[in-house]
């Protein structure tokens, strides 16, 4: 294929966003030489930190980048979990383990723990060193409109606002990233299907405590109560993050009560006024039928939200952002007409988002409020038992 020149001014790839999607992205396609440019509204990084899991299959990613040993640098590696059982007056007890040390194969034989904006600054940082000028920060992407042109030849013209806004933005190719939010896919006229769970949730981070259910410096619990989950997951820097169940209901986002749930459920003493990051939400799944419509694509949140119990949201985003990166080269370079690179990115990446579904909704399933807590622990210790463990540790890293 032979394709007409650009424009002068044109970039390549034009990404709305500089989460941790956009930002890996970016990343990679100037890693192959591309031109890219990235919209951000926001002034600077968000400080929130969402995301603290990064899997296998996610470092394997951030390693092609070259970043895979700053964020170990920065990170705790989890090396085990154990189910516990809990009923409100009596101490916890454990169901099973699972050790992700023997189950999984090298180099990363581990979950890793990082804060969000610690994984925001090095995918930055690693943007700036390879693209200096591409990172527009407080700029937000208001409008953009595709010119006509065969096989997307015309590009996409960009309209944006900010101090640093450009006068002129256009692209060859759009990708949003732009989060659970993003109203491109409905722009696109790409069918978004929303799924309330009604499923609920409290969390923050904590200091960690030495209590029974989070022992050890690097291993995570999940504890079973038929009033709700209760997880803890260790963070770098002596910290450990907490999620409980609310049986369904949202809740306040109020370290206080979060410190009582756990109380009451797990036994365990946490201080409250250690919290950072209190959070409430509720899990609501999103999906689109494509990841794109001619030049403007799709990927992470934008094009798909699977619940963040498991945490796999940015890992997902990331191995999709891998394929985005490849497909999108093969456009631009004239060896595969666009709706056939698209195509390609959507066969491969949505079996991805289809088991990260699957193993997230488990995960929700498992953990719910229930009246028949006795059954559910004969199940999950019987199973943890009988080979399940090695496979539970696979599932949850990722790796099956
Ligand atoms: C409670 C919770 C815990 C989670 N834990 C994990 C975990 O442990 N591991 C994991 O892998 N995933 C986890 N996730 C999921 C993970 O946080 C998301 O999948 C990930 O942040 C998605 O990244 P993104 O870049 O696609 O979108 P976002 O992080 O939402 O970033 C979108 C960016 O686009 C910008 N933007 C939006 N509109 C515009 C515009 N018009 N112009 C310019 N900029 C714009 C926003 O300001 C934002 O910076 C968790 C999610 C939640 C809610």
């Amino acid at each position: 294929m032979t394709r007409a020149a650009a424009p002068t001014g044109t970039v390549d790839v034009a990404i709305i966003g500089a989460g941790p999607v956009g930002l890996f992205l970016a990343a990679r396609l100037a890693e192959d030489g591309r031109e890219v440019a990235v919209f951000e509204r926001r002034n600077g990084p968000s400080g929130r930190t969402r995301a603290i899991g990064v899997h296998p299959p996610g470092l394997e990613a951030i390693a092609r980048i070259d970043l895979a040993d700053a964020l170990r640098g920065d990170g705790l590696e989890v090396r085990q979990g154990t189910a516990w059982s809990a009923r409100s007056g009596r101490p916890p007890r454990v169901l099973g383990r699972v050790d992700f040390a023997s189950a999984l194969p090298d180099p990363y034989r581990f979950v890793l723990t990082v804060p969000q904006p610690a994984t925001e600054a090095h995918l930055e940082a690693r943007l700036r060193r390879s693209a200096p000028e591409a990172l527009h920060r407080g700029v937000r992407v208001v409008d953009w409109t595709v010119r006509p042109g065969a096989d997307g030849e015309g590009g996409v013209e960009l309209r944006t606002t900010g101090p640093g806004a450009p006068s002129e933005a256009t692209a060859r190719l759009l990708v949003a990233c732009d989060g659970a939010a993003s109203d491109v896919p409905a722009r696109l006229g790409v069918l978004v299907r929303e799924t309330p769970t009604g499923d609920a949730y409290l969390m923050a981070d904590l200091a960690a405590n030495d209590g029974p259910v989070a022992p050890d410096e690097d291993g995570a619990s999940i504890v079973l109560h038929p009033r709700g989950v209760v997880e803890a997951f260790p963070l770098p820097g002596g910290r450990r993050r907490w999620v409980v169940g609310t049986d369904g209901r949202p809740a306040e986002a109020d370290p206080e009560l979060l410190a009582r749930r756990i109380r009451e459920r797990t036994g365990e003493v946490v201080d409250p006024g250690t919290a950072t990051h209190p959070s409430s939400f509720e899990i609501r799944l999103r999906s689109t039928d494509r990841f794109g419509a001619g030049p403007v694509w799709l990927a992470g949140d934008a094009a798909h939200v699977v619940a963040p119990i498991g945490g796999q949201g940015m890992t997902l985003g990331w191995l999709g952002a891998e394929t985005l990166a490849r497909e999108a080269g093969a456009w631009l370079d004239g060896r595969r007409p666009l709706h056939e690179a698209l195509r390609r990115y959507e066969r491969a990446h949505r079996p991805r988002v289809r088991s990260a579904t699957a193993r997230a909704a488990w995960n929700v399933r498992v953990g719910r409020a229930t009246r028949f807590p006795w059954l559910r622990d004969r199940f999950v210790r019987a199973w943890l038992a009988g080979g399940g463990a090695d496979r539970l540790a696979r599932t949850f890293a990722m790796r099956r």
